[in-house]
């Protein structure tokens, strides 16, 4: 036997776990802080995946966006919007119209009576013009406090919440951030570890990494730049003295 066959296989550079914890250890704000400067360096263009080029634009497709991939739609709106260009040209649409152009993205009858709602709204409360408050965003029809994030973080530049999706959800559980599962407690519990000024940023940077790596299923941990910090990481690195490094910054 040559020396190179019975010399001891290399050990691997972390331990593997089989199963997801059910209630992973909470991290604290300088692990959440670590989190996002990497996230920022993983995902520099991380933004928001609707295409628009206004806030009422925005609004609409966040929308119609409810059960529905971003992707399908981005399909949509191109026509949408060159047909009803602002809330006083959506509010006179023919429902029957309405629901025809946006049947792909499903819950279609919802969803006009939504933007319908929305539109007259607009144009008989504030001029037509799209409104920049929480308050008064979340009064529209069919506008609830995610969306309102949506417009107020991406078209407006206000940071007033995070915006809570389902990988914001998914993800946030898993490193540790919160343990609830109401989105109006997580957006509580996350506005309390991530500075203000990343509100925004924060919820697109957990939106490309649960698309990426932390996706549903079975999470990539091993490709994840988190997993030595993330407390339900499946593969956990050794140290070079055999010891786990897990929870522990590099
Ligand atoms: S290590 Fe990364 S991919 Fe794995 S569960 Fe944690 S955040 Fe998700």
């Amino acid at each position: 036997m040559s020396p190179r066959a019975s010399a001891a296989p290399p050990k691997p550079p972390f331990v593997t776990r089989k199963a997801l914890p059910k209630k992973p250890k909470q991290v604290g704000r300088d692990v959440a802080l670590e989190y996002i400067r990497r996230l920022e360096a993983t995902y520099p263009d991380a933004k928001c995946s609707l295409d628009h080029n206004d806030a009422y634009q925005l609004l609409v497709a966040t929308i119609l966006s409810a059960q529905c991939t971003d992707v399908r739609v981005n399909m949509v709106t191109p026509d949408l919007f060159a047909r009803f260009p602002d809330a006083a040209a959506l509010a006179d649409a023919e429902p029957e119209d309405l629901e025809n152009r946006i049947k792909s993205t499903g819950f279609f009858r919802n969803k006009t009576k939504s933007l319908l709602g929305m539109a007259h709204a607009v144009v008989d409360q504030h001029r037509g013009e799209i409104p920049r408050t929480m308050d008064e965003l979340t009064h529209l029809p069919g506008v609830g406090r995610k969306t309102a994030n949506v417009v107020l973080g991406n078209a407006f530049g206000i940071n007033e919440g995070i915006v809570v999706d389902t990988h914001v959800t998914r993800v946030s559980f898993r490193l540790g951030l919160t343990r609830a599962t109401d989105a109006v407690k997580i957006e509580q519990d996350l506005v309390k570890v991530v500075p203000r000024e990343k509100w925004t940023l924060f919820s697109h940077l957990l939106i490309f990494h649960g698309r990426a790596i932390c996706v549903a299923r079975r999470p990539l941990c091993e490709q994840c730049p988190l997993c030595d910090l993330c407390p339900s990481s499946l593969v956990i690195p050794v140290s070079a003295s055999g010891r786990s490094t897990a929870g522990k910054r590099r």
